[in-house]
């Protein structure tokens, strides 16, 4: 029976667990992500996990057919030299041959956590049977992969799909990516409580000053938290619209804490999409929210391995020199 390791590498937390053919998760473990600039304490906490993980299934690394890898960007692709921006430790870290070597198994293949969410959702998710989807994640950052004709699409270095880098308010706030006005400067819910809290807003006296938090307040009447979460959703349908018209989407699905920010959200996205969206094919496009949460990019990670047919790729072809982003 084929079963693979499924690892998810992000900022706040890493997770491992095994997955078998049939997509059931025979195990799962998760740790916090160590804090601190030594990348072998990041690599040790990483192996734990997934040496947990292995053993929750009874698994041994000798059983697996692979390892799928979503991981935080940017990277060097395929090659999966990983320079997460949240994790400073690991600069053009190796980690796809220190994998490789450490469980002596092939392929190990790393993508972007994004591009592992829309696989995930499409593999198991709210997008199975679409042939042409957007997955997408709307939380710390924001982000997306792209599944065409069937397809997982990758772009000439890997990077297809960074929706967060579409540009929603010309004249908006800067972007960490050095663009003014991208989507994720606006609808990433740090960002969108940051505006929220330079207008007054304050969270309510349980809660944190967090998208959570936010939310919570919008649902209570507070119009800071509403107006803030709608401009969010609101740029989210703006740049739906336009990927919808570029791509002829069947569905966008949307994955992420912050877009579990309630009807604030969700409204004045889909007025906007609606607003912007306005041939009849793209009108046409569903939007959904994703159906496997913290899963997603787990359940993605693993079908780089079990339908590499659909999700899979030569991990052998050399980066192109310029291909970090
Ligand atoms: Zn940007």
């Amino acid at each position: 029976v084929a079963v693979v390791l499924a690892v998810d590498v992000g900022g706040t937390k890493l997770a491992a667990a095994v997955v078998d053919g049939d997509a059931r998760i025979l195990s799962r473990a998760r740790v916090p992500s160590p804090r601190g600039s030594d990348p072998e304490t990041l690599y040790e906490a990483l192996i734990a996990c997934c040496a947990a993980a292995l053993r929750g299934a009874d698994s041994l690394p000798s059983d697996l057919d692979g390892v799928g890898v979503s991981c935080a960007g940017p990277m060097v692709w395929p090659a999966g030299e990983v320079s997460p921006l949240n994790m400073p430790a690991w600069r053009r870290f190796p980690l796809r041959q220190r994998l490789l070597r450490e469980f002596e198994v092939e392929p190990v293949r790393i993508h972007n956590d994004a591009v592992g969410i829309a696989v995930g959702e499409h593999w198991q998710g709210a997008g199975v049977g679409t042939a042409d989807l957007l997955g997408m994640t709307v939380s710390t950052g924001v982000g997306g992969g792209l599944i065409l004709n069937g397809q997982l699409y990758h772009g000439i270095s890997g990077n297809a799909g960074h929706i967060g880098h579409v540009v929603v308010e010309p004249d908006g706030p800067p972007c960490a990516c050095g663009g003014i006005g991208c989507l994720e400067a606006v609808a990433a819910g740090p960002k969108t409580v940051a505006r929220a809290l330079a207008e007054g807003w304050q969270p309510d006296t349980t809660m944190d000053a967090d998208g959570i938090g936010l939310a919570a307040s919008a649902a209570a009447g507070n119009s800071i938290a509403i107006r803030n979460i709608e401009r969010a959703g609101r740029a989210v349908g703006i740049a739906v619209a336009s990927c919808a018209s570029l791509l002829d989407l069947e569905m966008v699905a949307i994955d992420g804490g912050f877009s579990q920010s309630g009807p604030p959200f969700w409204d004045a996205l889909r007025q906007a999409f609606a607003a912007h969206a306005r041939l009849e094919f793209a009108a046409a496009c569903q939007i959904v929210p994703g159906k496997l949460g913290a899963d997603a990019p787990l359940l993605g990670a693993a079908a780089f391995i079990l339908d590499a047919d659909h999700y899979g790729w030569d991990t052998t072809t050399p980066p192109r020199p310029d291909s970090a982003s």
